[in-house]
């Protein structure tokens, strides 16, 4: 059975980057940035005072100096500092010609027109011109995954406008006769569909939007059909249900019909074994297995991989190392396993979980670990790579 590395390996492979396009500056968060940013400008543009202050020379710091005129933040100075004089000046204000040092507001005493030091800082409190970046300088580097943080580098840098790749467009439906959708009491033998929801965030959650196609009963007809729709209108279906071993599991005999090339329909992890990809066209399909704890890891670990690759990323999930809690023993398994844990006063604490009706329990999971074939017990106290979610 294909190793998961390997499955991964062939989703990547068989992606590609989308085009790029331009979005304005207050949408292009959660984008990959297809283009090196340059500053425009130095920054910071002028020397800067970095307090509330008076700005002299530092040689007088010890004699009373008399202030000679006052610059806020946004004014330019008008008068130069001569000896025995002094600017009163805003934080963010610049600094006048003459003066290389600001003394805090804190630090003087305050006679009439005149100030005095009360204490003499080591630091000048400027900041000087272009310390922070010089024309012509990159501020950002095409490829990363555009933050909140780097939204202000790009406007100080002057993008009102940003290069990123485009989106793939993402159409999710669930299979199943036993689901109704939440807005529904489920009658005996049914139970909610909490998957398409599930999926439905986790794809919002990469800043994506979804089309949702609903829930196709249990027949090949009705699978075919969603499938088809959800494939011509979209570059990724993403669909839960019927990839096991059940007499009603239709959907790789679906997909196949739909013209899907499968590229593989069982990996060597646990959860998730059924899980299917397949190709057509350039678009792609995961038919991720119902089991919820299922196809959340399933969206987290491969999934993702293939979206944020037509993105234009390559993803490398950052892991923490964290103590196990408490001893975990587990059914000893030739496959690789995907623990979803709870992260509690620095340690982790795998999430009870006791089958694919227990859905709260996955709503402890503060990321997983991955335990490899084999090891069916990992002792108190050892340090474990731990994904965050
Ligand atoms: P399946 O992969 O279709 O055999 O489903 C495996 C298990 O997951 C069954 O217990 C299903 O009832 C459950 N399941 C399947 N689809 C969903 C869904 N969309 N939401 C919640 N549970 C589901
Ligand atoms: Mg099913």
């Amino acid at each position: 059975m294909l190793q998961f590395q390997e499955a991964l390996d062939i989703v990547l492979k068989h992606s590609y980057n989308l085009e790029k396009e331009n979005v304005s500056l207050n949408n292009c968060l959660n984008r990959i940035l297809a283009e090196d940013i340059i500053s425009d400008m130095d920054m910071p543009p002028f020397d800067k005072s970095a307090v509330d202050g008076y700005a002299c020379k530092a040689e007088d710091i010890n004699m009373e100096l008399e202030v000679i005129e006052t610059v806020q933040a946004g004014q330019t100075p008008s008068k130069k500092i001569k000896k025995g004089q002094c600017t009163q000046i805003m934080t963010g204000a610049p600094v006048p010609d003459g003066a290389d040092k600001i003394i805090m507001v804190e630090h003087v005493e305050i006679n009439g027109n005149k100030i005095k030091a009360k204490k003499n800082q080591i630091k000048s409190n400027i900041c000087k011109l272009a310390e922070d970046v010089k024309t012509g300088d990159v501020v950002l580097e095409k490829s990363i995954l555009i933050k909140p943080q780097h939204i202000a580098v790009l406007a100080s840098s002057g993008y009102n406008k940003v290069h990123v790749y485009k989106n793939p467009s993402v159409g999710v439906f669930s299979t199943g006769d036993e689901l109704v959708e939440p807005d529904c009491k489920p009658s005996k033998s049914k139970i909610r569909n909490s998957n398409g929801p599930q999926l439905i965030a986790q794809v919002q959650n990469l800043g994506l939007e979804e089309k949702y196609y609903g829930i196709a009963k249990d027949t090949k007809k009705d699978t075919l059909n969603i499938l088809k729709k959800a494939l011509s209108e979209n570059d990724i279906v993403l669909l839960t249900g019927g990839v096991s071993m059940g007499k009603f599991d239709f959907v790789p005999e679906v997909l196949k019909q739909a013209g899907v090339e499968i590229l593989f329909s069982q990996i060597a992890i646990k959860p998730g074994k059924p899980t299917v990809f397949g190709t057509i066209n350039n678009k792609f399909v995961f038919g991720l297995p119902g089991n919820p704890v299922s196809s959340f890891v399933l969206f987290e670990i491969l999934v993702k991989a293939l979206i944020y690759k037509l993105m234009g990323f390559e993803i490398n999930p950052d892991k923490i190392k964290l103590p196990l809690g408490k001893d975990y023993i587990q059914k000893r398994t030739g496959r690789q396993s995907f623990i979803p844990v709870n992260i509690k006063n620095g340690q982790i604490f795998p999430v009870e979980y006791h089958g694919s009706a227990h859905i709260n329990s996955l709503s402890l999971a503060d990321g997983f670990i991955s335990i490899p074939a084999g090891v069916d017990e990992i002792k108190k106290g050892e340090l474990l790579d731990v994904r965050q979610i």
